[in-house]
């Protein structure tokens, strides 16, 4: 058996970094920037209120009191959206909306609601300092920063800067095709089951990984256990996609042809990993595709994407280093978690909390077994528990946060 991280360095260094593409802005939601964005223009472009109110000069509004207020003449509104209109002159006011440029003359915002109007004058009832309430130009993004770097992660929030910055398209890392296959005679999709079949759960739990990590899943169905079939399956997927994921079959039964079919068309790694679940990983490439041999038990599949696929696909998304894995927190178990030492480290299928404590604590979702596939549905985490007699409540643990 090898350690969890020398097979995952393995793994990963085999799947560099898809060609970047250019997509519409709209687009970019989940992507990966693959170069560094500069401002062209200041954000904002020009000198505008952040307040409704009346562009004033500060020293025409000096000592002004709700008493003895400042009265001054309104020689025009301007709203958002507007040209910069006139300057503004000793003893003058000029309406103004929140987003108008701010007009020369002016040096101040005296807000709506410290106002009057009276007439064709406006009583000002409070003084306002030079500067108050104006945005000036490039005071989001001033024109030549750098706005983000490449390998920055775009969200709702990096999207809206783009658009303020005038980019209507991004350069972003690749999105992973990314193949999915399930292997076994037993397995049928949907129905009902005749003796000794089980219905294929692999392909929907790992089909949803898939989207929900942001990568484009391809669904490749179930192939039987049988040679020519799992042959032409693989070469046909391997020629579609950037990567694949098969599940079933590397494991050392009679009719274990994913093994056999992948060692002929592939240069393949069979790797025992100290880990459990998912001890059994077969990964190579067929051609210049990754492949990913899953492990057929629903739990070990499932680990064994968030362990070694989802970071390799990241990588090859484009992200950084140090982004291609889940956070990992130091939590509590709040129960025993008893174990027999065999060299492998366990990761225990928990529900995570934060507690008032303000400590992250973890309870077991249920059954352990590597088929009970609903207690890896219900966790939010794995703990891993190292190898040796297990945990006491109260102990600490690492532990990987699943979303
Ligand atoms: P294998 O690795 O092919 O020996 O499969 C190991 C175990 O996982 C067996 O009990 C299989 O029936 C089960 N299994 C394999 N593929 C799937 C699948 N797609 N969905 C549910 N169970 C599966
Ligand atoms: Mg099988």
């Amino acid at each position: 058996m090898i350690p969890y991280a020398q097979a995952r360095e393995r793994v990963v260094g085999s799947c560099p970094p898809l060609p970047p593409e250019r997509v519409a802005l709209a687009q970019g939601l989940g992507r990966v920037l693959a170069e560094a964005v500069v401002a062209a223009d200041n954000v904002p472009p020009f000198a505008n209120t952040a307040m409704d109110g009346y562009a004033v000069r500060a020293d025409d509004v000096a000592g002004a009191t709700p008493e003895h207020p400042a009265r001054l003449r309104v020689v025009g509104t301007l709203a958002a959206g507007s040209a910069p209109s006139q300057a503004v002159g000793a003893g003058q006011a000029l309406r103004i909306m929140t987003g108008a440029p701010f007009p020369s003359g002016a040096d101040a915002i005296a807000i709506v609601e410290l106002t009057e109007s009276d007439g064709d004058d406006v009583l000002v009832k409070a003084p306002a300092l030079p500067g108050d309430h104006i945005r000036h130009p490039g005071e989001d993004l001033p024109v030549g920063v750098e706005v983000f770097g490449a390998g920055e992660h775009l969200g709702p929030g990096h999207l809206g800067v783009l658009a303020s910055a005038g980019l209507s398209e991004v350069l972003v890392g690749g999105r992973p095709r990314v193949g999915v296959l399930s292997t076994g005679d037993e397995l049928v999709a949907s129905g009902p089951l005749r003796p000794g079949q089980i219905r294929d759960s692999n392909r929907a739990s790992l089909v949803a990984l898939l989207v929900r990590d942001g990568f484009e899943a391809v669904d490749l169905g179930i192939v039987r256990d049988e040679e020519t079939a799992i042959r032409a399956a693989l070469e046909d997927g391997a020629e579609r996609c950037d990567a694949l994921l098969t599940s079933g079959g590397v494991s050392m039964g009679d009719f274990d042809y994913v093994k056999k079919v992948l060692d002929e068309i592939g240069d393949m790694s069979w790797m025992q990993v100290a880990i459990r679940p998912a001890k059994p990983l077969a990964f190579g490439l067929v051609g210049s595709t990754p492949v990913f041999g899953l492990p057929g038990n629903p739990v070990s599949s499932t680990i064994s994407y968030e362990l070694f696929a989802r970071p390799a696909l990241r990588r090859m998304s484009g992200h950084r280093e140090g982004h291609w894995e889940r956070p990992r927190i130091v939590g509590i178990v709040d129960e025993d978690f008893r174990r027999r030492l065999d060299g492998r480290v366990n990761y225990s299928r928990v529900r995570a909390r934060f507690a008032d404590d303000g400590r992250c604590h973890v309870r077991s979702t249920g059954g352990q077994g590597s088929h009970q596939l609903r207690a890896m549905a219900m966790a939010n985490a794995l703990a891993i528990v190292d190898d040796g007699p297990g945990l006491r409540a109260g102990d600490e643990c690492p532990v990987i946060l699943l979303n």
